[in-house]
């Protein structure tokens, strides 16, 4: 069938608006009639080949629309059901068997490669091959192909255009937070980084009662965001000397029990591991560059007992965990509404500018 997609042919430009063939859907594929697409940093990432994923790809990994039509192995999902995207993952890897979806052993290959495993793509234009798949979906178009794993069935639609970021970006922060760290009622946790995924860990941490939330970040309008949501206590890093230091002033110089950094920045995620309290956690949830290190004061790390650890998409089942957000999102105790602003599919390329330059946190684009 012929769909309209936004094509990525080169790093650091903008997406073109094609009209491409998708292909039937095989056995446990299925084609979704894309409604609304959150945009995430990992879009614009793989836009300028943070990692080498394959060009001309069609990207956008948070897809939210009704199934159009199922090949004939699907069983989970009909014609006409409202649906969420998510990632993809192989289901037979002991990641998968653990249930922690974001760490499958085919995570590269389901969700990067921009192919099947098979290498072929279900999109072309003219016998020319558009890479597709990406994150098992491609949903910057008005139909994606999806697969059985990677697929949410959703109960009501009025409010589908909010969910489609909890298939990556919302699932991720929330995740860290409820699912790696499992905070406790009375814990203090800090947030580096005032994206999607570090507001999610912040609904996420007063969503499971903890009682200081510190967000950290550059841009006051954020920061004010933050606490609309559930952060306690917001520090602008480039008005305070010593963000380490303010962190200990909020929690009598003891340090935080909890640290999520997604800014990838080397000396934040340094900063991440020294604001912790004596047997702390700290992850790493910021896409960084390849050869990225993390550099730790070792005395420090052992002597206090503290962890660094690094954690993708949740580490959950997202059938599982999101349909717990949605329900906390419905009751207005995970208020992801306040972080989304709406653009048009034609205006994709200035969302993504939008987004990259600080002026919206996510941006989700109406088919
Ligand atoms: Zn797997
Ligand atoms: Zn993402």
């Amino acid at each position: 069938m012929k769909i309209k997609a936004a094509v990525c042919r080169a790093p650091h430009a903008p997406q073109s608006f094609e009209e491409l063939e998708l292909e039937e859907p095989r056995a446990n594929e299925i084609v979704v009639k894309i409604k609304s697409c959150g945009v995430c940093h990992t879009d614009m990432g793989m836009r300028d080949q943070v990692y080498p994923v394959p060009q001309p790809i069609v990207l956008g990994h948070e897809g939210a629309g009704f199934v159009e039509k199922v090949g004939s192995g699907v069983t989970t999902v009909a014609p006409g059901d409202p649906v969420l995207l998510t990632i993809n993952s192989c289901g037979k890897c002991p990641a998968c068997l653990n249930g922690k979806y974001g760490l499958c052993h085919l995570f590269w290959s389901l969700n990067f490669a921009g192919s099947r495993l098979d290498g072929t793509s279900p999109l072309s234009k003219g016998g020319e091959m558009i890479h597709g798949n990406f994150f098992g979906q491609s949903s910057f178009a008005t139909y994606a192909m999806a697969n059985e794993r990677n697929v949410l069935k959703l109960d009501t639609t009025e409010d589908m255009d909010y969910l489609g970021p909890l298939g990556c970006g919302v699932m991720t922060g929330a995740g860290a937070v409820i699912n790696v760290f499992k905070v406790r009622p009375g814990d203090s946790i800090v947030a580096f980084g005032m994206g999607t995924v570090a507001l999610s860990a912040i609904m996420g941490a007063r969503v499971c009662g903890a009682t200081t939330i510190v967000a950290v970040g550059r841009n006051d309008k954020k920061l004010a965001t933050a606490k609309e949501v559930g952060a306690t206590h917001t520090i602008n890093s480039t008005k305070v000397p010593d963000v380490v230091k303010a962190i200990k002033d909020l929690t009598n110089g003891r340090g935080v029990n909890y640290a999520v950094d997604t800014t990838a920045v080397q000396s934040i995620m340094t900063r991440s591991v020294e604001c912790l309290e004596n047997g702390g956690k700290a992850v790493i949830l910021g896409a960084s560059g390849q050869g990225t290190r993390v550099d730790l004061d070792a005395v420090d790390f052992m002597n206090c007992g503290k962890t660094i650890l690094g954690a993708i998409e949740g580490n959950c089942v997202p059938q599982e965990f999101l349909p717990r957000l949605i329900t906390l999102y419905r009751q207005g105790r995970f208020p992801l509404d306040k972080i989304v602003t709406f653009y048009p599919f034609d205006k994709l390329n200035e969302a993504m500018e939008d987004g990259e330059n600080g002026r919206v946190i996510k941006a989700v684009v109406k088919m």
